[in-house]
């Protein structure tokens, strides 16, 4: 059995342009109406730093520019129509501030994996805050239990592993098998445990299965693909709205699909041709066929491992849901409706680690 579970990072463009109300509020909107009619459940994973520099904003300039009460009512109808809220942190927007009508960040901190443990831990704790104060008024059980790092920044995982169990972080869901990037974040989640079983994280490595862990790993799922996969509408809008909005920085990063080997563009693109990349279940970017195929996959490849249910967790974004997109989402919704024997919906906080004494089943 494999539960569905996907998961929204809820956000502006990373590079501090867009209207929070047309990138967060709207689409998202969308999305939980479409979800309800499945009866499926999202999971928002809200950037508090972003979040609360709207609120900011608000309180000291007396004018709701970006749209904090329409984010906060949102979150909290979430919570109260069975959806999930939890801790996604930009670490970036902590000390950004409003230049030439856009979010100007501070770059020094964009990695949130590099920073000092002290400043994670503050960080982490904040936002844990923020949302518990948000949300506890429409349910008092509610918890934040579950984050995510922005650019899936976990690597090295010393600091972030220790600062989020002492914070009462029990899920991290950042990683994804077969990952990897080098230049504004670095990360190698080659040797991840596994593409979908859940483990107790290392201290020293949150790839690697520690029986003892008190941090689970959530991954989301990913196999590795020829580049052939890739190739779907969603992903075109993908590419050209993040080279739209692309960080000034991004000219010197590289990511696992355009590594350089040093003899020239030409070889690079016979490599990126010949070599297999990491493909996540993105519901903004592959097919509705795509996602139906590898919820499959996953099933028939891990079912006979499981120790009950699975979670298969699928990654979007908000600022991505575009109407096109409604229409690739719905066939897998309708599919995993129609199968309640082998599929069912849950969500990151709820449902999807093994039963084991202190934590949540
Ligand atoms: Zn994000």
């Amino acid at each position: 059995m494999l539960r569905v579970i996907f998961t929204l990072d809820y956000e502006i463009h990373g590079n501090g342009q867009g209207c929070p109300h047309a990138l967060m509020v709207e689409p998202t909107e969308r999305l939980l109406r479409l979800f309800d009619e499945y009866g499926a459940k999202l999971t928002i994973l809200a950037d508090v730093a972003e979040i609360m520099k709207f609120k900011e904003y608000k309180d000291v300039h007396g004018r709701d520019t970006y749209h904090y009460e329409a984010i906060a009512e949102q979150l909290r109808r979430a919570i109260e129509t069975g959806h999930d809220v939890q801790l996604h942190i930009h670490s970036s927007y902590f000390n950004a501030r409003i230049e030439n009508g856009r979010w100007a960040q501070d770059w020094s901190e964009y990695d949130f994996a590099s920073l000092p443990y002290e400043r994670m831990d503050w960080m982490i704790r904040t936002g844990k805050q923020f949302l518990e104060n948000l949300l506890r008024p429409v349910d008092p059980n509610y918890r934040c239990v579950a984050f995510r790092a922005a650019n899936w920044s976990v690597s090295p995982s010393r600091n972030v592993v220790l600062a989020l169990v002492g914070n009462g972080i029990e899920i991290d869901t950042s990683v994804f098998k077969y990952g990897r990037r080098s230049g504004i974040v670095n990360f190698d989640y080659s040797h991840a445990h596994s593409a979908i079983v859940p483990w107790p994280v290392h201290d020293e490595d949150i790839c690697v299965r520690n029986d003892d862990g008190a941090l689970w790993e959530v991954p989301i799922y990913s196999e590795r693909r020829w580049l052939g996969a890739f190739a779907t509408p969603g992903r075109v809008h993908r590419a050209l709205s993040g080279w739209r909005h692309r960080l000034a920085r991004e000219a010197g990063s590289t990511s696992d699909s355009d590594r350089a080997p040093p003899s020239g563009v030409r070889i690079r693109w016979v490599s990126v041709l010949l070599k297999k990349h990491a493909w996540k279940a993105d519901f903004n970017q592959c097919s509705g066929q795509q996602l139906i195929n590898a919820l499959h996959r996953a099933a028939r490849s891990h079912d006979s491992e499981a120790q009950g249910v699975l979670p298969f967790v699928l990654i979007g974004h908000s600022k991505l849901f575009t109407l096109r997109n409604e229409r690739t989402v719905r066939p897998f919704l309708a599919h995993s409706l129609r199968h309640p024997e082998r599929f069912g919906f849950g969500t990151l906080s709820r449902s999807v680690l093994p039963c084991k004494p202190g934590v949540p089943a």
